[in-house]
C-alpha cells in the first residue's frame, strides 16, 4: 500500500482517530469531547463540545510568533493601491472593525451580509464577524440587485456591509444604489448599512441607516475586542450557491470542522508553511475566496494576497498580462491558486511576459472551479516549469475532494483528471439509475460521497434541513448517499476525470450558474412568453450561456433590427437584476421551445444541438419541428 492510500484508508476506516490528531493542527479553547457524532445521518458533527473561533486561529494565535510578518498583502491594479498588513496590523484592524460591529448592535449569531467589493475592510469584515461570532453571509460583488435582494431576504442580516463602488478595468461600478434597490426588493429590511467610501462614486446616504466606515473606525482605533469562543459546531458563515431552481441555496458551515479541514488541506494538499506568501486570484464572493484568501493561508501562519484587478492590467493601470508573474516576484509567491478561464484569457498573450519576472518562488499552481482542458493545462505548465496540479470541489464541501495530496506522498498528475479521492472523502461512482456501485475502470457514473461528509463541508442548508437532505441525500434510489451532480469515471489508477453536471447547473468562467435562475429573470421582460437557457461549450470561458426565447409578440422578431433590440433588452435585463456574468452570449428566437409531451423542456437536446453533438434518443419529444428551429439558426450563426 503506498502511504497515500494509507492514509486515505485511515481517514475513513480509523476515521475517530485520524481526524483526531488532525484537531491538533488548531488551537481550541476547550478541546472536544467527541470527535464525529453520525447519530443522525446524513448530518454530521465534528469535534462536538470543543470550543474555539476562526479569527483566533486566523490572526491572534500568530501574534507570539509572527507579529511583523507579512499577513494580509492588499492590491489593486484599479486604484494602483499595495499595502502590506502584518499579523499585529491585522489583528488591530479586525479588533476595530468587530468595536464598530459591537457599536452598530451585532450580537453572537447575527448575520452581517457583506457585498463588497476586493478591498481590505472585506477581509477585516469577514474576520471581525467570526471573532465575534457573527454570522457572514459574502455575496459576490458581482451581482445585480434581485441577486442580492434574494440573499437578503434568505439571509435576515441585521447589518449590510458595502462600498460606494468597485472597479473593473478602470471602469467603476457602483454598488451602493445597487444595494439600495436590493434592500426595497427584500422583504426584510437590515437595521443598519456600513459603507466604505472609496472616493470612487458619491453615495446618497440614508439617514439612520447608512453609516460611513472610516469616522466609526476613528473611534475605535485602540478596540480591545477578544474572541468569542464558539462550541465547534455553531455556525461560521453562510454562502449561496446556486442550484437547479431559481432559489439560490445557503450552505451553512461550521466553525471547529472548518478549521481543522483547511488547516489539513493546507498542510497536505497546498504545501503552504508559516511564512510563505500564498495568492488566490479568486474574489471573496465564492468560497475559494473564504477558504483560500482569507482564512486558509492565515490559519497557516502565511501571508494571502488579496488582489482586486484583471489578470492583464498592471499596477499604473497600463496593459499588463505578466501583472500576477510581476507579484509573484515582488512578494515572493510560493503558492498561486487561479481558474482555467484566466490561464486561457493569459495564453491569448505574448509567453515573454511569464519569462520577464522572477519566479522561482513558485513551487505550484492550483487551478480549480472548472473542467482542466489539457492544452491550457500543458501551455501553462510548460511556461511556469512548475506543477500544474487542478482540484475539483465545490462551494458545498469547502476544500477539495479530488486532487493529489503532494503533501502527504509525491504523485504524478495526469492531464484531464483533478486527481485521486482526498483523505475524508468516501468517493463512489454510482449508477444513477439502479444506485449501483460503479467499480470497473471506464464505467461512467454519478460522483457521490457516502455519508459522513468530511469537518469543512455544509452542515445543511441554512434553515432548511429538508432541502438539504432531499437536494443532495435523496437523488440516487435505494440509498442516502451525497450527490456532487457531476458525471465522472475512474481509471484503475483511482484517478477520476469529471464529465460535466447531472443538472441544469451551468458552468461560466468557473462561476456556478442555475439556468433556472437567469430564465426566471428573462421571463419578467413583458415581451417574453417562454425561454429555455442553456450552458453552450466555450473555448475561453468553459461555457456561456445561451437563451431560447418566444416572444409574445411575434411581430417584434420579424425583422432583425427589432430582433436586435429584443435581445439587447433581454441582456440588459438580466446584467440588472443578477449582474453580468450571467449574461447570455446570445438571446435567439423561436416560435415555440423543444419539449416532451408531458412538458419538460429539452434543455438537453438543446444544448447537444447548439454543441453540434448527437441530441440521443427524442423518443418523447412532443413536435420535431421545435428542434429542426433551433438546428437551423444554429447552422445560420
Ligand atoms: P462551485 O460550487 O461554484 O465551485 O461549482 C462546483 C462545480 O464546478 C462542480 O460541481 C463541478 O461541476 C465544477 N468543477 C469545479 N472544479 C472542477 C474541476 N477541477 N474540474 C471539473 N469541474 C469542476
Amino acid at each position: 500500500m503506498t502511504k497515500y492510500a494509507d492514509f486515505y484508508r485511515r481517514s475513513l476506516h480509523d476515521r475517530d482517530a485520524f481526524w483526531s490528531e488532525q484537531a491538533g493542527l488548531i488551537d481550541w479553547k476547550t478541546p472536544p469531547q467527541q470527535i464525529c457524532d453520525y447519530s443522525k445521518p446524513p448530518f454530521v458533527r465534528w469535534y462536538v463540545g470543543g470550543t474555539t473561533n476562526l479569527c483566533h486561529n486566523a490572526v491572534d494565535r500568530h501574534l507570539k510568533d509572527r507579529p511583523d510578518q507579512a499577513a494580509l498583502i492588499y492590491v489593486s491594479t484599479e486604484t494602483g493601491t499595495e499595502k502590506t498588513y502584518s499579523f499585529r496590523e491585522l489583528h488591530a484592524e479586525v479588533q476595530r472593525t468587530a468595536a464598530v460591529l459591537r457599536e452598530i448592535g451585532v450580537q453572537k449569531g447575527d448575520r452581517v451580509l457583506i457585498y463588497m467589493p476586493m478591498i481590505a475592510e472585506a477581509a477585516f469584515a469577514m474576520l471581525a464577524c467570526a471573532r465575534i461570532g457573527a454570522i457572514h453571509s459574502v455575496v459576490f460583488g458581482g451581482f445585480a440587485s434581485v441577486s442580492v435582494a434574494s440573499r437578503i431576504e434568505d439571509a435576515s442580516p441585521k447589518l449590510i456591509i458595502s462600498a460606494d463602488a468597485g472597479s473593473r478595468g478602470g471602469k467603476v461600478v457602483e454598488y451602493k444604489p445597487l444595494l439600495d434597490e436590493a434592500i426595497r426588493l427584500s422583504s426584510h429590511k437590515p437595521d443598519a448599512v456600513l459603507l466604505v467610501d472609496r472616493g470612487l462614486s458619491a453615495m446618497k446616504l440614508i439617514a439612520g441607516r447608512d453609516h460611513l466606515w472610516a469616522p466609526l473606525r476613528e473611534k475605535h482605533m485602540d478596540a480591545t475586542v477578544p474572541c468569542e469562543w464558539l462550541e465547534s459546531n455553531e455556525i461560521s458563515y453562510t454562502i449561496y450557491t446556486s442550484g437547479t431552481t431559481g432559489n439560490p441555496k445557503g450552505v451553512q458551515r461550521d466553525t471547529g470542522g472548518y478549521a481543522v479541514a483547511l488547516a489539513a488541506s493546507m498542510k497536505y494538499i497546498f504545501g503552504g508553511k508559516a511564512g510563505e506568501t500564498y495568492f488566490s486570484t479568486s474574489d471573496i464572493g465564492w468560497v475559494v475566496g473564504h477558504s483560500y484568501i482569507v482564512y486558509g493561508p492565515l490559519i497557516a501562519g502565511m501571508a494571502t494576497i488579496m488582489y482586486e484587478g484583471l489578470p492583464t492590467r498592471g499596477i499604473d493601470g497600463e496593459p499588463n498580462p505578466g501583472i500576477w508573474w510581476q507579484l509573484v516576484e515582488k512578494y515572493k509567491v510560493t503558492q498561486l491558486f487561479s481558474a482555467p478561464t484566466a490561464v486561457r484569457v493569459l495564453k491569448k498573450h505574448d509567453p515573454a511576459y511569464l519569462k520577464k519576472y522572477d519566479i522561482s518562488s513558485l513551487k505550484t499552481l492550483y487551478l480549480a472551479g472548472e473542467p482542466l482542458d489539457e492544452p491550457t493545462a500543458q501551455w501553462i505548465s510548460d511556461a511556469l516549469g512548475v506543477p500544474v496540479i487542478d482540484n475539483y470541489w465545490q462551494t458545498e464541501t469547502g476544500w477539495p475532494i479530488l486532487t493529489i495530496a503532494n503533501g502527504v506522498e509525491k504523485a504524478p498528475s495526469k492531464f484531464g483528471s483533478p486527481g485521486v479521492a482526498m483523505y475524508g472523502f468516501d468517493v463512489k461512482l454510482l449508477n444513477e439509475l439502479t444506485g449501483e456501485e460503479l467499480v470497473g475502470a471506464g464505467e461512467k457514473g454519478v460522483v457521490a460521497i457516502e455519508g459522513p461528509l468530511p469537518p469543512g463541508c455544509m452542515q445543511t442548508v441554512w434553515r432548511d434541513d429538508a432541502r438539504f437532505v432531499k437536494t443532495y441525500w435523496e437523488t440516487v434510489p435505494g440509498k442516502m448517499v451525497y450527490s456532487t451532480f457531476d458525471w465522472g469515471i475512474r481509471d484503475k489508477d483511482g484517478y477520476f476525470f469529471i464529465l460535466g453536471r447531472t443538472d441544469d447547473v451551468i458552468n461560466v468562467a468557473g462561476h456556478r450558474l442555475g439556468t433556472r435562475e437567469i430564465e426566471e429573470s428573462i421571463s419578467s421582460h413583458p415581451n417574453v412568453a417562454e425561454v429555455a437557457v442553456v450552458g453552450v461549450a466555450d473555448k475561453l470561458k468553459g461555457q456561456v450561456a445561451m437563451a431560447f426565447v418566444v416572444a409574445k409578440d411575434a411581430s417584434t422578431v420579424s425583422e432583425e433590427r427589432t430582433r436586435l433590440q429584443l435581445e439587447g433588452e433581454v441582456m440588459k435585463l438580466v446584467e440588472g437584476q443578477l449582474g453580468a456574468f450571467a449574461r447570455p452570449s446570445r438571446v435567439r428566437f423561436v416560435t415555440l421551445l423543444p419539449k416532451t409531451r408531458s412538458g419538460k423542456l429539452l434543455r438537453r437536446a438543446i444544448q447537444a444541438v447548439c454543441e453540434g453533438r448527437d441530441t440521443g434518443d427524442l423518443s418523447s419529444m412532443d413536435d420535431p419541428s421545435a428542434l429542426r428551429q433551433i438546428r437551423d439558426l444554429v447552422a445560420s450563426a
